[in-house]
């Protein structure tokens, strides 16, 4: 059924005159009928763009293609497109040609973290698995843009399978991360083939899918889908709505019948200049996802990947709204901010400063509302010393091989047992000096 009828009805017909309008809610319509160049987009939309703009915007998405679902176009008010959220997730613009000082075409350095197809292991016990190199709709900040379209690098079952292989040779790998691409555009049954092969590996304790299906293309979620995913927990879906607009009464739906097949949500937003820089924008959206069972994992700051650099904001701004969101609402509604650190550093959160000074005895810290308070550092509290024998530690950690996990990283300098006393980054001007490097 229609909700907003005339404006989806509108479309449907503009876009295919026939058997839109029965067809509105039939996912595989929608991607059939997704608009893949700017005429038809116009046409769709009913507007038109000044000639000029329309022949460098065709120079645009000759390098980034452009597609997006009838559905997702007809959440665009076209009274005032230029400032739409979702016009502006969509639309291409003239400015992705602009590539800045700073911009890298593989910023999160996945191509070198790629030890086998499709898998990229950077962090020591999961893994990103990228099974699909299909989208309903082509974010404009997608940070993987270079490979967007690219049908070439569609996973071959081949790929599929040696990802599979190289999770099912590495114990340590206990949560693997399905994204792409969107995993949810594979047909059902590849999905299943893939959790299936997935649930039969020991050690991997958790799948997630990382999807934008319920903001662009909620359709999609049918029974069939449903039913099938809740047959392979535990499993976890992470979304990514970045504007309260795209939470419509389908995408509603859609969120309600992930939510009872018990499957937990998530929600990673994009921080996007003149989309969603706003604290105000962002406490709407965090409880209207909390509303609908999404928990907010992660707020991302734009990354460095190249035609983006009109979407980044400061960090400021980003330190600004978690500092508007803490204590200003519930803690589970608030998402915890990161930068991806360029060159594969993996995820940095960053947070607003609480803790504002420290002595001997007390910590000196400060609330939301500029409270400043101490807290008093218990006089005679002994920790545990760890010396790594966990059998016959007094807190009962019996587990199996808890002994041999060593530390890493800055972890590794806290540690009892791990005679690292600095971590040095190499190469550095005084190492070679001393004839180190
Ligand atoms: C984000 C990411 C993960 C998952 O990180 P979490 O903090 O566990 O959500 C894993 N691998 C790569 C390469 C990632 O970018």
């Amino acid at each position: 059924m229609l909700t907003d009828t005339t404006t989806e009805q509108k479309i449907a017909e503009r876009i295919d005159a026939d058997t839109a309008v029965a067809r509105w809610n039939d996912w595989q319509w929608q991607v059939a009928h997704a608009v893949r160049d700017i005429a038809t987009f116009e046409q769709a939309l009913g507007i038109a763009l000044p000639p000029e703009e329309r022949d460098a915007l065709e120079e645009t998405v000759a390098t980034f293609p452009l597609c997006v679902t009838p559905y997702y176009l007809s959440l665009i008010d076209r009274e005032d497109y230029t400032n739409d959220p979702v016009f502006m997730q969509c639309f291409p613009s003239t400015q992705e040609l602009e590539i800045g000082a700073c911009d890298l075409a593989d910023p999160l350095a996945e191509d070198a973290d790629h030890p086998a197809p499709c898998i990229t292991h950077r962090y020591p016990d999961r893994v990103l698995f990228l099974v699909s190199n299909l989208c309903a709709m082509y974010c404009r900040h997608c940070t993987r843009k270079r490979r967007v379209g690219d049908v070439d690098s569609i996973p071959s079952h081949e790929e599929i399978d040696a990802g599979l292989a190289y999770i099912r040779s590495h114990p340590e790998i206990r949560d693997v991360l399905l994204s792409g691409g969107d995993p949810l555009m594979l047909p059902d049954a590849l999905l299943d083939r893939i959790l299936t092969e997935l649930d039969a590996i020991e050690h991997v304790e958790v799948v997630r899918i990382g999807t934008r299906i319920p903001v662009v293309l909620p359709q999609r979620v049918t029974d069939d889908l449903v039913e099938m995913l809740a047959r392979h927990h535990p499993l976890w879906i992470n979304t990514h709505f970045n504007h309260p607009k795209e939470i419509t009464a389908t995408a509603e739906q859609a969120l309600a019948k992930l939510a009872d097949a018990g499957i937990p949500l998530g929600n990673q937003t994009v921080l996007l200049a003149n989309v969603n820089d706003c604290p105000r924008l962002q406490r709407t959206l965090v409880q209207k996802l909390v509303k609908n069972r999404v928990r907010p994992y992660y707020l991302y700051q734009c990354d460095l990947s190249e035609g983006l650099s009109h979407f980044r904001t400061s960090v400021a701004k980003g330190i600004e709204i978690i500092e508007n969101l803490v204590g200003h609402t519930s803690g589970f509604a608030v998402p915890t901010y990161v930068i991806d650190a360029p060159g594969g550093g993996g995820k940095i959160p960053v947070m607003p400063t609480y803790l504002i000074s420290w002595s001997d005895s007390r910590v000196v810290l400060r609330n939301y509302e500029g409270v400043i308070t101490s807290y008093p550092e218990p006089a005679d509290y002994r920790p545990a010393y760890c010396d790594g024998r966990c059998a016959e530690c007094s807190l009962k950690l019996m587990e199996e091989g808890a002994e041999e996990q060593g530390t890493t990283g800055i972890a590794s300098l806290l540690s009892d047992l791990d005679p690292t006393t600095t971590l040095v980054p190499e190469n550095t001007d005084r190492m070679e000096r001393r004839g180190d490097a």
